[in-house]
């Protein structure tokens, strides 16, 4: 069979089990088979064919940008780039620039001399260690509401994969990215480390993608709460929560929440465009 009916039975099959998108509410017809964490994350963009999602074109589309710049920033590390990454980051960059060119724009200009120096002098006072030749992750107000984007997008993914059922309309979904110089600064948050389960990655065989993808989750009993603590490669940390009943708890203040129809508003919204 050919790679592409290949594809169009693996996307009939899951569309027959899970007719709707997991992405804006459970309640539009899906049409696609979206891999979440996208596949540019990985190595020559090849990955297992697990944690495949359900979703509608306006879903899949919403994060054309998001995705590839999660990409590229989650392949910025403090030592030397190996050389599939040097090749896949020329490839990601090329595309970027074509396909969002304010956002290149933003890296220049972060990344040019007076940019670096009060990134760094900021991260030193933060008491971390950074070398001279760190690529450290430096973003601006193009870059930060993408990462959010994707953010969101991953933990809805994430509950999907972990429940089987699209968040309904009704429920709320929180995220943060973190990058790895807040990682070295503040260490991995108490709450993820008592609460989350064992890391996992995607597995096929002998193949492991645990070097640049790993993810820690947790169900609560009633399946009311839904945690997600993921790190994209070396350079991009994501921590998500879920509430599907957030009628049950009145007190909470919600502000910030947003439901799932609401995803592409963080792309105009300023609350997600600082930090
Ligand atoms: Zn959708």
């Amino acid at each position: 069979m050919s790679e592409a009916k290949l594809k169009k039975t693996a996307t009939n099959r899951l569309l027959a089990q899970h007719p709707f998108c997991c992405f804006c509410g459970g309640e539009t017809v899906a049409t696609t088979r979206e891999h979440y964490p996208p596949k540019a994350l990985f190595d020559n963009s090849h990955r297992p064919d697990q944690l495949v999602a359900p979703a509608c074109n306006p879903c899949n589309d919403v994060s054309r940008n998001a995705d590839l710049v999660t990409a590229i920033v989650a392949r910025w590390r403090f030592s030397e780039l190996e050389e599939t990454e040097a090749a896949d980051i020329k490839k990601l960059i090329q595309r970027l620039r074509y396909q969002a060119p304010n956002i290149g724009r933003e890296w220049l200009e972060m990344s040019s001399g007076t940019g670096q120096k009060r990134a760094r002098r900021h991260l030193q006072n933060n008491g971390v260690p950074v070398s001279f030749e760190s690529g450290y992750v430096s973003v601006g107000q193009e870059t930060i509401p993408q990462l959010n984007l994707f953010s969101h997008k991953i933990a809805l993914a994430m509950y999907f994969d972990a429940t089987k059922t699209p968040l309904p309309l009704s429920g709320v979904v929180f995220a943060q990215f973190s990058t790895k110089e807040d990682v070295i600064a503040n260490g991995i948050p108490d709450e993820v480390k008592a609460h989350l389960g064992a890391p996992q990655s995607l597995k096929q065989g002998q193949w492991d993608t645990r070097l640049h993808f790993e993810f820690r989750t947790a169900l609560s009993d009633d399946h009311n709460v839904f945690q997600v603590f993921a790190r994209l490669r070396y350079g991009l940390f994501v921590h998500g929560t879920i509430v599907v009943h957030p009628e049950l708890s009145p007190d909470i203040d919600w502000n910030g929440w947003l439901h799932p129809n609401e995803l592409p508003s963080i792309l105009l919204d300023p609350r997600f465009h600082g930090r």
